[in-house]
């Protein structure tokens, strides 16, 4: 690459290292490289836009992935993920995420793996093994100890050496050593640096472990010039505004950052074009996939949710036998909540719910009631496409025109969804020119009575109905991070009152801020029909739980409680929803309770309930899955891959709110069960926990060099699969240490009957500690125990 680089002037090759707009670098025909393009992420390939005109595969969100402990289905997700960008023309994806669940109030919870390193890091680092196989690169993130969201831009992260590096380094370490081709730089700082200019990049990442890909900044997180370029950041990103550009020229030319160092990044960046295909004359590092055919997609989706359902209890009316009728009740069986908020949503081709789901499998033959059951959401949900009409051509929809201060409309698009992010084009709009944005469309009332209509964004709106102005107010930012605006922002509400049919045409006008120059909006039309009170909502539904033969009551949070930007601030399920599964639990003995959530919830009535699923966040195949496993024609093949509390004041480490602009990460290396192990405190369910719809005996096991054979027999009467899970522990020790920590897992399958042996790998550095010297193994016997999970293993053997 050096060659080329020594064809470019300094400005040309700093031009290089900032993008060029929000997704995209600066090509540069001088030396045959064309524009590389990346997007999110971790359950989907967004492309270029936040706009349900461009669709896409959201497959099961990670907490999910996580849950199903399997290398090769992820491997598989990942090439899916490849195809899928490659039909977007992105070269390079923003994912895996794999931070960890330090504490579960954490909002990005759902977006990655585990609360244990080494499931994260053989996971992620399946996945990146799955993308990269399809010629797109992968990126992991981010880099380092951005486990929470509170303050996240500018959160100072104390953590001691040995955290960081058998803990929070440990991904990325086993990531980099599959040999990504990326690594994202977070926004937190750790010892006292914002990752962008933190130590570890050059001397962890680069110098230790030989990474020669590009670091890229989080968006917007290159704050400096000098002390940025020379900590090894390769990327500032997004574009064309940075600290670097003109200002990094200058600072090479006043001697503040070495020429050298600009060529290193752009070599990098060039060795990225040539992996993805992006540079004349070089073959890319594989050959690039075709997209996927859409029934493949949909089959692989749908296999993964299964397999990352946890039945972490069953009496035993799992799966669900011969019915009647079937009572589906519950805010989230209604809706398809298949992912979380923030940069990792996608707009999904399609979402099945579990209503939707339950119905198709079971035909005619069952009577399906349904019913919400409660209200959880404060807020409004965006106008139904169903009800809108764009007033131009009155295909369903409405539309969206940019206007100037003197009302000429700059530019206007049709668009099918009440819910707008704009980010880097107003429709291609000068976004200097637009003073504000104007969504018009033809509502038609479904029933007859009040409704609520209005608007959810930040700032100045103003509604009108029919002409009528019937609302007009500023709408405050709900917290400090422009994501957590994006996702969950406030709203403001009016009341109309219309026959059933009735058509009214409405006008959201939405005022950008004077001086605005970057095309970014966020703005929704909201509606609700009228309803009955949630009091009667819950005794509708219960009433309809006492008459079925059986009840799948679904329960949950939504991208907008569980969301980049921002923490939880408590562990419940939001709303009446505990009330809710109470009563139907009360009324209908043969009840399943379904909970659909990216992270765990506390579930106070879990003691009475003869089944409880718990389904993550599971892609758009969510209620097709669901009706495979409560029907039996899938097993749930999850096991728990973070530990689920029965109570928040359990929860070894609980806080993210920082003290002071800092977060100490003071358990150190006592992280997710380590630290319940520990503290003594019994969870719900353990790390590892999950029942399939057959028993596995553990007969025996035989420890060898750097693995272990461990035999299992399927002692019950369906085929099955089983993960088996190998921890260590260690009597005398030198070291503080976790009671038993994870060091191998595998995942077996067999028949009724069968005895089925499988090898797990055990990593060497699985028995290593750091130390201020480095690497080492403390010399002595550890003791292995394999078993179903961290707290039941039947099997023990010595190394
Ligand atoms: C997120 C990243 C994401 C980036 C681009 C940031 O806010 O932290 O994970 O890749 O935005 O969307």
């Amino acid at each position: 690459m050096s060659d080329l680089v020594g064809k470019l002037s300094l400005e040309q090759k700093v031009r290089l290292l900032t993008g060029e707009d929000f997704w995209s670098l600066y090509a540069e025909p001088a030396i045959g490289l064309r524009k590389i393009v990346v997007s999110d992420g971790p359950a989907g390939v967004r492309g270029n836009n936040w706009d349900e005109r461009d669709r896409s595969a959201n497959i099961p969100s990670p907490t999910a992935l996580g849950a199903s402990w399997d290398r090769e289905l992820v491997l598989r997700l990942g090439r899916l993920l490849a195809a899928e960008a490659r039909r977007k023309n992105v070269d390079v994806l923003l994912a895996p995420t794999v931070n960890l669940h330090r504490s579960p109030l954490g909002g990005r919870h759902f977006e990655a793996y585990s609360e244990d390193p080494l499931l994260s890091a053989e996971l992620g680092a399946a996945y990146v093994r799955g993308v990269q196989a399809g010629g797109v690169g992968a990126t992991v993130k981010h880099f380092v100890a951005n486990d929470s969201e509170t303050d996240r831009m500018s959160v100072d992260v104390t953590v001691d050496d040995r955290a960081l590096r058998e803990v929070y380094l440990a991904p990325f370490e086993r990531i980099v050593a599959e040999g990504v081709w990326a690594v994202m730089a977070a926004y937190n700082a750790v010892a006292g640096f914002t990752m962008t200019e933190s130590p570890l990049l050059r001397s962890v990442l680069q110098e230790e472990w030989g990474f020669d890909g590009v670091v890229m900044s989080d968006w917007f997180a290159t704050r400096s010039t000098a002390a940025a370029a020379n900590a090894a950041l390769d990327l500032a990103m997004p574009g064309p505004d940075s600290p670097w550009g003109a200002a990094l020229v200058a600072a090479v030319r006043a001697g503040e950052v070495s020429e050298a160092l600009i060529d290193d990044k752009v070599e990098r960046l060039l060795l990225l074009a040539s992996r993805v295909g992006a540079l004349d004359g070089v073959a890319p590092a594989v050959p690039v996939v075709d997209p996927a055919p859409e029934a493949e997609i949909a089959a692989l989706s749908r296999e993964a949710a299964a397999r990352g359902m946890v039945l972490v209890s069953n009496n035993g009316v799992l799966p669900l036998g011969p019915l009647r009728t079937l009572a589906v009740l519950g805010p989230n069986a209604l809706n398809a909540r298949t992912m979380g908020g923030g940069s990792a949503s996608v707009s999904p081709t399609y979402t099945v719910t579990p209503l939707a789901g339950l119905s198709s499998a079971l035909g005619d033959s069952v009577e399906i009631v349904s019913a919400e059951g409660c209200f959880p959401s404060e807020k409004l949900d965006p106008v139904p496409l169903e009800q809108i009409a764009d007033p131009v051509d009155g295909t369903p929809g409405l539309r969206v025109r940019f206007l100037s201060a003197t009302g000429a409309v700059l530019a206007e698009e049709h668009r099918e969804s009440g819910r707008l992010t704009y980010l880097g084009s107003f429709a291609g709009a000068d976004a200097s020119q637009v003073t504000s944005i104007e969504l018009v469309a033809r509502f038609t009332a479904p029933v007859a009575g009040e409704h609520l209509l209005g608007a959810a964004g930040v700032g100045p709106f103003r509604l009108t109905v029919d002409g009528h102005d019937v609302l007009d107010q500023v709408i405050d930012p709900p917290g400090p991070d422009l994501v957590e605006a994006m996702m969950n922002p406030g709203q403001a509400v009016s009341t109309v009152r219309l026959a059933a049919g009735q058509t009214a045409e409405i006008t959201l006008t939405h005022l950008l801020p004077p001086g605005n120059t970057f095309p970014a909006a966020m703005l929704r039309l909201v509606c609700a029909a009228p309803r009955r009170s949630e009091a009667d909502e819950i005794a509708h539904a219960v009433s309809l739980a006492a008459s079925a033969d059986a009840v799948v009551v679904a329960v949950g949070t939504n991208e907008e409680v569980e969301s980049e930007g921002y923490d939880r601030a408590s562990l419940g399920l939001p709303g009446r929803q505990d009330e809710l599964v109470r009563r139907v639990l009360a009324a209908n003995p043969r009840t399943v309770v379904v909970v659909n959530s990216g992270a765990p919830v506390v579930l106070p009535w879990a003691s009475s309930a003869p089944a409880i699923l718990l389904t993550w966040f599971p892609g758009m195949e969510a209620g097709h899955a669901l009706a495979d496993v409560l029907l039996g024609t899938a097993e749930p093949g999850g096991r728990l891959p973070t530990t689920w509390p029965a109570a928040e004041a359990d929860v070894p480490v609980f806080s993210t709110q920082p003290v002071a602009g800092g977060l100490t990460y003071a358990e150190s290396i006592h992280v997710g069960h380590r630290g319940w192990l520990r503290s003594g405190a019994e969870p719900a369910w353990w790390f590892g926990h999950g029942l399939g719809y057959t028993t596995w005996e553990y007969v025996s096991i035989a420890a060898a060099d750097g693995s272990v054979d461990v035999t299992v027999r399927n002692t019950g009467e369906r085929p099955g699969r089983e993960v088996v899970q190998v921890y260590a522990s260690r009597g005398e020790s030198a070291v503080d240490r976790p009671a038993r920590w994870l060091v191998g897992f595998a995942v077996v399958a067999g028949q009724p009957g069968e005895t089925v042996t499988t090898r797990v790998a055990l990593p060497a550095r699985a028995f290593e500690h750091w130390t201020a010297g480095g690497w080492t193994r403390e010399p002595g016997e550890f003791t292995l125990h394999a078993g179903r999970s961290v707290t039941d293993t039947p099997l023990t053997a010595t190394i």
